[in-house]
């Protein structure tokens, strides 16, 4: 009986040893000192150390200097805490300090055995580096325009339909501009694509430059931008926009050896309470828009409902 009871132990610990040593995640047990008592190999390779560099050394050798009285507060509390198993400051990233010197954000979920007197705890280790990364990546491209830097149409347009709710609430003023660069096909025609592109960095670098930083502008198209002035009125907008295509006017674009001026054209449009969504405000804006194109171009127009 002993016998069949000692191979069905065995076998358990293979099981276990199985899952140990093939986990894709780190995993550490240390001793109520805080000492390694086991590492597998994804944690020894995950911090940059051979097996033996870790046998029995002190886990705050993983830990970056700043946290390590902070940690051993927090793993004391967890010993002396009623739950067996939980995860590590799940909303603060915790970071783990690699053999090189290098620090790289971790998720931890710890749990206890008591053996005999002493109490060991095993955390299981991910390293979300590139998870992180991916994830700011994700954020940022959901937000912004590549080339321009400028927040996308997507973003912007959830940002207006916001501004009116806000106009609802607080009566505040807000105008949209909307902006197309003239005969912009003649560019890349004339000059190529590059040459294009070159502009329309020019014209965000213009268009950040004059805005305050309660404004917001956004690349809404290819050759089309808007500008949304918090706190203005048509009138105030109408400045600021013919401000701005004063400035373009005046401009020059160098690329390489070429030269170029180009002109704008620009549509105001101020919220009032018959705009119910960023659609209808983007339409009166563009229609103002039009309006300043059909005036000849190089123009500013302000959308009145009339
Ligand atoms: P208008 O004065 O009426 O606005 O004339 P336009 O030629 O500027 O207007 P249109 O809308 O016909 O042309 C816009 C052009 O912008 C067409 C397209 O090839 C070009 N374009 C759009 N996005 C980009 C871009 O990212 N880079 C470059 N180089 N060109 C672009
Ligand atoms: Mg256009
Ligand atoms: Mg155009």
């Amino acid at each position: 009986e002993k016998k069949v009871l000692e191979k069905k132990l065995l076998l358990n610990m293979k099981r276990y040893e199985a899952v140990f040593q093939s986990a894709h995640d780190g995993i550490i047990t240390i001793d109520s000192h805080q000492h390694n008592k086991l590492m597998n190999q994804a944690a020894t390779q995950m911090f940059g150390y051979q097996l033996h560099e870790m046998a029995g050394q002190s886990l705050t050798k993983l830990i970056p200097q700043k946290y390590r009285s902070k940690h051993k507060e927090y793993v004391n509390g967890f010993k002396n805490s009623p739950t067996d198993s939980r995860p590590m400051q799940t909303r603060a990233t915790v970071l783990g300090l690699r053999n090189d010197g290098s620090e790289f954000p971790v998720e931890i979920t710890i749990s206890k055995i008591q053996v005999k007197e002493n109490i060991e705890l095993t955390a299981v280790i991910r390293d979300v580096s590139k998870k992180n990364a991916l994830m700011e990546e994700l954020i940022v491209a959901a937000h912004e325009d590549p080339l321009t830097k400028l927040f996308n149409r997507r973003y912007f347009t959830e940002l207006l339909n916001k501004e009116i709710l806000r106009f609802k609430r607080f009566k505040q003023k807000f105008s949209l501009l909307m902006l197309d660069i003239d005969h912009f096909k003649a560019v890349n025609d004339n000059h190529g694509h590059m040459v294009g592109d070159e502009v329309i960095r020019h014209i965000s670098a213009l268009i950040r430059s004059h805005v305050r930083e309660t404004d917001t502008s956004g690349r809404y198209g290819g050759e089309e931008f808007t500008i949304l002035l918090a706190d203005t009125s048509a009138e105030n907008a109408f400045v600021f926009a013919e401000r701005l295509r004063k400035e373009v006017e005046a401009a020059v674009v160098k690329y390489n050896d070429i030269e170029l001026n180009y002109t704008i054209s620009l549509g105001v449009a101020e919220v009032d309470s018959s705009i119910k969504n960023y659609e209808a405000w983007i339409e009166s804006a563009d229609a103002a828009l039009y309006h300043a194109k059909e005036n000849g171009r190089n123009k500013v127009s302000i959308y009145k409902s009339d």
